[in-house]
């Protein structure tokens, strides 16, 4: 795949116009290999060269996470011996759902993280250290590594964890940039700290970003952020992408949301009937990945809450901008005429340091709305903080949370249950029957 770095300073209507001409080639290659496609477009008689432009794409089904779990084997257009690379996400049935990169897909896939670490500043020659695992046919630090192998940038594959391999790889090589975690940047600091180690005057001036939210809606640090930048201040630089995707929104030093790199991925922001929000509202994204030759997916429902933004990046690339993830499509809690997420309350009760753990449950009263619940522990409870809680989620979110003191050890039971990998901080019980 050629280096693209014109497109991306071509106005919008061009770009769209190009985008275009690739979905046409797309859909094409869609119609002769994938046979779950080609049963898709038969079965609701869809003649695929009456699909010209992205707002045709309408007349498309949507595929959904369940589709692919469902008929995985009918997503390959290549044959085995033409996939190199094995990669696997999890399902949302349970079993984990497989994807097959190509000789070709792998270099695309290099050449969509190129472009990322391009638009953070990261240039030949430079060294970045890669704190997250390369194995477990997880698709994102193949990824990375091979972006920054086709930038002719150095790699020091450290992987996860283990904050003082972490510090002896930066102190004795001095990397520019850090691929990893952000709350992992937490215990590094914390380590540093205990270690004496000057982190602030470390070679590191910034980090990609991955895994977890750094900004609100409106692009403002979160507490995690805040966090971070006030002890050890270096650039965060946020990146959004997936296995289905098979590409990254990534930002630039504007921080006002993850690029599109135009050559790769449509997206579309949907509401809950499947229609197009307004830029800069929030809906589904739902994406169709342009380019992928193993396993090609037409309009995925990634189940992520995200809004684009059209208006000029001060980058100068012309390329919209897809903001942070809000939340899951599944958990979007309404709450008497405001639409909210569980990340947005998380945000906020992050801003009280004396807490020491919280839990927010959701549940449908009598007449059908939804009710929040949230239970905190704390060394001290008291009255204050408890309405101070009320007070900010009051003026922040604009809702009323019914907020409980709770013991450590009651919410340690739930949060930390040995049956899942991650922490348990969300309960939704408006599907069950209590
Ligand atoms: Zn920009």
């Amino acid at each position: 795949m050629e280096e693209n770095t014109v497109m991306e300073r071509q106005l919008p209507f061009e770009i769209k116009a190009y985008q275009e001409e690739l979905l046409r080639r797309q859909l094409k290659y869609l119609s002769e290999h994938s046979p779950f496609y080609k049963r898709i477009f038969e079965q609701h008689g869809i003649d695929i060269k009456s699909i010209n432009t992205i707002e045709d794409l309408s007349r498309i089904p949507t595929t959904t996470k369940n589709d692919v779990q469902t008929f995985n084997a009918d997503f390959f257009c290549v044959s085995k011996e033409e996939i190199i690379d094995y990669c696997s996400t999890s399902g949302t049935l349970g079993k984990p759902v497989t994807f097959g990169l190509t000789d070709a897909d792998l270099e695309r896939l290099a050449y969509n993280e190129m472009r990322s670490f391009r638009s953070m500043g990261v240039q030949k020659g430079d060294l970045v250290q890669l704190m997250t695992t390369m194995d477990r046919r997880f698709m994102a630090g193949l990824a990375y590594f091979l972006g920054l192998r086709k930038l002719n940038a150095g790699v020091l594959r450290i992987g996860s964890g283990v904050p003082q391999m972490q510090w002896d790889s930066i102190l004795q090589h001095e990397p520019r940039f850090l691929i990893a975690v952000p709350s992992f940047l937490l215990k590094m600091i914390e380590y540093a700290e205990q270690q004496q180690i000057d982190y602030s005057s470390s070679s590191v001036e910034g980090v990609l970003c991955i895994g977890e939210s750094l900004r609100d809606a409106s692009f403002n640090d979160n507490a995690l952020a805040r966090r971070i930048k006030e002890k050890w201040p270096i650039k965060l630089f946020s990146t959004y992408a997936s296995t289905e995707m098979g590409a990254a929104f990534t930002e630039c030093d504007a921080f006002m949301g993850g690029h599109l790199h135009e050559d790769l991925i449509i997206t579309e922001v949907l509401d809950e009937n499947e229609q197009p929000v307004a830029d800069g509202q929030p809906g589904e994204l739902v994406v169709t990945p342009l380019g992928i030759q193993g396993v090609p997916l037409l309009r995925f429902k990634t189940g992520d809450i995200v809004r684009r933004h059209s208006e000029p990046c001060a980058c100068g690339r012309q390329t919209y901008r897809i903001g942070p993830v809000e939340g899951r499509k599944q958990h979007m809690i309404k709450y008497k005429g405001t639409t909210l997420f569980p990340p947005a309350m998380h945000d906020l009760l992050a801003e009280f340091p004396d807490l020491e753990h919280h839990l927010i449950e959701i549940t449908h009263n009598s007449i059908g709305t939804d009710e929040i619940t949230i239970y905190i522990s704390a060394l001290q409870p008291s009255e204050q903080v408890l309405q101070r809680v009320k007070d900010l989620f009051r003026a922040k979110l604009r809702v009323a949370p019914t907020v409980e003191w709770r013991s450590s050890q009651e919410l340690q039971k739930i949060i930390f249950n040995p049956m899942s990998r991650k922490p348990i901080t969300f309960v939704d019980r408006r599907n069950t029957s209590y």
